[in-house]
């Protein structure tokens, strides 16, 4: 993400996050439990894990012995849940997993594919054996820190805004929905929701798989190449309130639920802890994350807005004692991709039979990895496939 805002002209933008000891608290039903802190993400340094409050005497015990276990000899996916199980053990999963990589991925551990949403750690399975002593080894040899958190000052969206400024304004339509993707006369044909029909040597499909499933339905033998990705819809409600509302202080980036706490709220950040002038002084700005299951469940699915909020308000009552009313509310619903078992053959299988196809590529989260380094470097390979191809040369 930096490269591109750096080729955008946005470095001066870039904010890292506030440095806490405590990045953030698990929440239970004793309080709150330091979960991330010095030791790094546990997802991408499990040996931090030893080190982890939040993991119990006979947790850690487990996985002190995580060197003893054998490799898995089949190169067959496997659920998130059966592989932290397998290698770390049960306690490791219940009590740090398994509500970090809920706040992380849509959908249930048990169906969430291990290659596609761990695929750095099944690796190092299967190079060396040992997470415990395969990642410690590889940060030392690169001698390297955690990653930084970033945003920009004026917020994540100054990138997108920004990337249609670099494009101009009369290459870029946005709130106009691209409705079929069909060949005629060996282009591809774009029609829109408005009628027009946009005629392509290239196109880059950056939706969710159903919405190019269903652009691609007039070209039956492509549509079926594309799997089902199935999403979890998160809701994400952002409350403001004045400083006196709150008693406890915000000495983190927020907190994850642990098994069996909150409502329906998956975890809470402390956006004005986390980022410098999120809010004005005199107020703070959290941020409540409520995802409901995949597909059809509608467990747990707030039905409108206001729901939302009052989930978020019940929930921040019992966590953090607040009982006045937010001075405003801010409500979005978003899609999150669940890459379900098997997900990366199945892509992998997409992509050698895209290649039979010229000038059609598929990029964004719903292929190669959901975070937003992920989502770029999957446009950047889409835009350098186009680049190098001899359509374009032909154009050119
Ligand atoms: C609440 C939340 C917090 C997150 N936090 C982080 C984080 O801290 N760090 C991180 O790295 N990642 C984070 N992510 C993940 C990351 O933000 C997303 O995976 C990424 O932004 C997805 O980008 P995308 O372009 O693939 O999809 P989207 O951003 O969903 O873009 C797809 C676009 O396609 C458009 N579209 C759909 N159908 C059509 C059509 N028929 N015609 C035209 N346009 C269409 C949609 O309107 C949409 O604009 C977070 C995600 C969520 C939901």
């Amino acid at each position: 993400m930096e490269s591109l805002a750096e080729e955008l002209g946005l470095a001066h933008q870039i904010t890292p996050a506030v440095e806490c000891s405590v990045r953030a608290y698990r929440r239970d039903n004793h309080g709150f439990v330091p979960f991330l802190a010095e030791g790094g993400s546990p997802v991408g340094r499990p040996s931090s894990l030893l080190s982890n409050p939040a993991l119990s005497l006979l947790g850690r015990v487990r996985v002190r012995l995580e060197p003893l276990i054998p490799r898995r000899l089949k190169g067959e996916d496997e659920s998130v849940k059966s592989f932290i199980q397998r290698r770390l053990g049960a306690r490791a999963y219940r009590e740090v997993y398994e509500p970090l990589l809920g706040g992380i991925f849509g959908g249930d551990p048990s169906e969430l594919s291990a290659q596609a949403t761990l695929a750095p750690l099944v690796q190092v399975e299967a190079d060396g054996g040992s997470l415990i002593r395969g990642v410690g080894a590889q940060e030392n040899d690169k001698g390297s820190a955690r990653p930084p958190i970033l945003t920009f000052s004026e917020g994540m969206s100054s990138l997108a805004e920004a990337l249609q400024g670099s494009l101009g304004v009369n290459h870029v339509q946005t709130s106009t929905q691209a409705k079929r993707i069909f060949r005629d006369s060996g282009q591809w044909v774009v029609r829109m929701d408005t009628g027009v029909e946009e005629r392509c040597d290239a196109v880059v499909m950056a939706t969710s798989a159903s919405a190019v499933r269903n652009m691609l339905s007039e070209l039956t033998n492509v549509q079926q190449l594309v799997p089902e990705v199935p999403s979890a819809r998160t809701t994400v409600v952002n409350l403001a309130y004045p400083n006196s509302a709150i008693s406890r202080p915000l000495d983190a980036h927020g907190y994850l639920n642990g098994r069996g706490t909150g409502n329906g709220v998956s975890a809470c950040a402390w956006s004005s802890a986390k980022f410098q002038h999120r809010a004005p002084p005199n107020q703070v700005l959290l941020r409540c994350f409520i995802r409901a299951a995949p597909a059809a469940d509608k467990e747990g699915r707030p039905e409108n807005p206001k729901e939302a909020v009052a989930l978020a308000r019940d929930e921040l009552a019992e966590s953090l004692a607040i009982t006045k009313a937010p001075i405003q509310t801010w409500v979005h619903s978003w899609s999150v991709p669940v890459y379900r078992i098997g997900h990366a053959q199945r892509i992998s299988d997409l992509r050698a039979r895209l290649t039979e196809l010229p000038g059609l590529h598929l990029a964004g989260s719903a292929y190669d990895g959901a975070s937003i380094e992920a989502v770029i470097r999957s446009g950047m390979r889409a835009a350098t496939a186009i680049h190098n191809s001899d359509i374009l040369q032909e154009t050119l």
